[in-house]
């Protein structure tokens, strides 16, 4: 008998993280590596959540908790919501996960069923496809085109729509592209989904804090509160709070939702860490400050990103309005041959020969079911990033 479950065959390992491994293991071997494909901030986490946290550790707050979170931090996300966007939330709405990996996780096995299909705007983060697949659900991929921003148009959604739509997955800023919807586009997506009252929306707003240039991503619950009764609106600490290694998401839903996705994780992880958990308080309700300073910081990487890279021969960027990721469509290279002898017919070959050749570490697109593009973390020193783009440059200059 086959030892491992059909169900694994429909999903594979996450590329970004595994090019984030492939990158750290050539690393580790004594190799020269500039690693740009990890999504994780480089910002150490404000001393003030340290602080928090051992302070709970001194209380000595390290048991289970409820699984749907500590009251204190249920209610802290119901006053981050209502200060944000005028949300207002009970914490009977609100669950608190093992990162936000785990919100959708919960909410997308918690309600597909075999055949279910969930629509993911592409570029999409490389998860979203595979969970839907995990959960027996059909993944129905929309491209949106790099001439409106990465942006998902509303005829494009429309058209997307079948009898058979459960979920409309929508990430605000997006990764990978660092697209970013206002207000006035995303109405123009919820005034789709109020002629379709059978499908729910799921708003990953991880980036939501990371915006430059005064643009303030919206959430679908602020521009169309119509849409409340089936809406899953995510977020989490991982990014704006340099917190990824503390494993913090939160979802606010339907409290009948909120209770099947309880129920799901009871029998999974239970609740998240009590310790992050309490550092999470911290992070959400004392000073925001240290959002700003990584704000700062991760503008002036964008704006360097953006310029080096559209002067590699080859390469055009799009300049986005948020999250800490550019997208580069590389097709520009296709047919060349690389310094090293490598012909290059994909958005894969050219990320494997940038590392092999050059040592740098991306992720091409096609992991982001996008091909001709791949993806840049800025969220790393304006050093190494000079260094990286001085490397790009070479590579792409190198080509005939
Ligand atoms: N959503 C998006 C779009 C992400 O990029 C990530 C992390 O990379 C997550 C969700 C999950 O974040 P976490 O599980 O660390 O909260």
């Amino acid at each position: 008998m086959k030892l491992i479950a059909d169900r694994l065959d429909r999903i594979s390992p996450s590329l970004t993280i595994a090019m984030t491994s492939k990158a750290r293991a050539l690393k580790a071997a004594g190799k020269d590596i500039v690693g740009l494909s990890s999504g994780e901030p480089d910002f150490d986490t404000p001393r003030n959540v340290k602080d928090a946290a051992i302070a709970a550790i001194e209380r000595g707050e390290t048991k289970y908790t409820d699984v749907a979170g500590t009251p204190a931090l249920r209610q802290a996300v119901c006053a981050r919501f209502k200060a944000d966007h005028g949300l207002d939330f009970t914490p009977e709405e609100i669950l608190i996960a093992t990162g936000g990996k785990q919100v959708i996780f919960d909410a997308l096995l918690a309600t597909i069923n075999p055949g279910d299909e969930a629509i993911i705007p592409a570029p999409c983060w490389v998860s979203y496809p595979d969970i839907v697949e995990l959960a027996e659900g059909k993944p129905v991929i929309v491209a949106c085109d790099q001439n409106s921003g990465f942006k998902l148009r509303p005829e494009q959604l429309e058209a997307a729509i079948t009898p058979k739509t459960k979920w409309f997955l929508l990430n605000n800023p997006c990764n990978p592209t660092g697209a970013a919807y206002s207000a006035e586009e995303l109405k123009a997506l919820t005034d789709v989904l109020m002629r379709h009252p059978d499908v729910w929306v799921f708003t990953d707003d991880i980036y939501e804090k990371l915006a430059y240039d005064g643009f303030r991503p919206a959430t679908v619950l602020e521009v169309e509160p119509r849409l409340r009764d089936r809406t899953v609106t995510m977020n989490g600490c991982s990014k704006a709070y340099a917190m990824t290694g503390w494993r913090i998401g939160y979802a606010a839903a339907p409290v009948h939702l909120i209770k099947q996705m309880d129920k799901l994780q009871s029998q999974s992880t239970s609740n998240t860490s009590s310790v992050s958990q309490a550092a999470a308080v911290e992070a959400l309700t004392g000073p925001q400050d240290s959002i700003d300073t990584m704000r700062v910081a991760y503008k002036r990487r964008r704006d360097m990103m953006v310029e080096e890279l559209n002067a590699a021969p080859g390469l055009y960027c799009h300049k986005p309005e948020g999250a800490f990721y550019v997208f580069p469509s590389m097709q520009g290279c296709i047919g060349k041959t690389t310094k090293g002898g490598k012909a290059i017919g994909s958005d894969e070959d050219f990320c494997t020969a940038l590392l092999e050749e050059e040592g740098v570490a991306c992720v091409h697109g096609t992991a982001f079911m996008y091909p001709g593009h791949f993806r840049i973390s800025y969220a790393t020193s304006d050093a190494v990033l000079k260094e990286a783009c001085t490397r790009i440059r070479r590579f792409c200059e190198g080509m005939r």
